[in-house]
């Protein structure tokens, strides 16, 4: 997949750029399982369908969602905005979404929120099918490149504006198994 370990495993070189640590993988699961924990108080009883944002999520979502013991449903959206290092804003319609989730709590679920455009457009594609409730659980957050407004429900961790890559987010197609997150050196 691209990714070589230098001998420190502080360091990868993922395809043609080197990486460091940046958040480890005890963090990683310290954050999902207080978010677990919020998730269950907000939604309880009201069985939400959870709506992982592919390809990016399916890491996280997967640890997310065997930290909770309530009851929900699962499918999976896709959109995509971003060429190799860059947010381009222009989101491709790859929405594919089979269950119906008109009058239900939907909870998307996302690696990292960055510029937020994608989101934006998957929360107006989705407002449009009328659910009970549209709230967001992002894994990574970047405020300083946020350009939007719309409330982020449940964030695990901010970080700063920097191309981050592993746990499910990819550099070019490579370094989603990377089982910590390493930012660009
Ligand atoms: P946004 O539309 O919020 O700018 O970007 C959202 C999408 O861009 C994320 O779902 C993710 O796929 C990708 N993305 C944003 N920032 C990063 C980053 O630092 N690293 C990687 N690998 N992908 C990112």
């Amino acid at each position: 997949m691209g990714k070589k370990k230098h001998s420190d495993g502080k360091t990868v070189r993922v395809h043609d750029r080197d990486f460091r640590l940046y958040i480890s993988e005890q963090k990683i699961r310290k954050s999902i399982s207080s978010m677990a924990e919020a998730i269950e108080q907000a939604y309880g009883e009201l069985n939400p369908i959870l709506l992982p944002v592919l390809n990016g999520s399916f890491i996280f979502a997967a640890d997310l969602v065997r930290e909770l013991s309530m009851n929900f449903e699962l499918a999976f959206i896709k959109a995509q905005s971003y060429d190799a290092f860059h947010s381009t804003g222009d989101i491709s319609e790859r929405i594919g979404l089979e269950l119906d989730i008109r009058g239900r709590h939907v909870l998307l679920i996302e690696d990292i929120i960055d510029t937020g455009n994608t989101m934006a457009w998957m929360l107006k594609k989705l407002a449009e099918k009328q659910p009970a409730s549209l709230d967001i659980a992002t894994l990574l957050f970047k405020p300083e490149a946020y350009l939007h407004d719309f409330p982020i429900r449940f964030v695990g961790m901010e970080i700063p504006d920097a191309f981050v890559v592993g746990y499910g987010l990819d550099y070019d197609g490579h370094g989603r198994n990377l089982k910590a997150i390493y930012q660009v050196c």
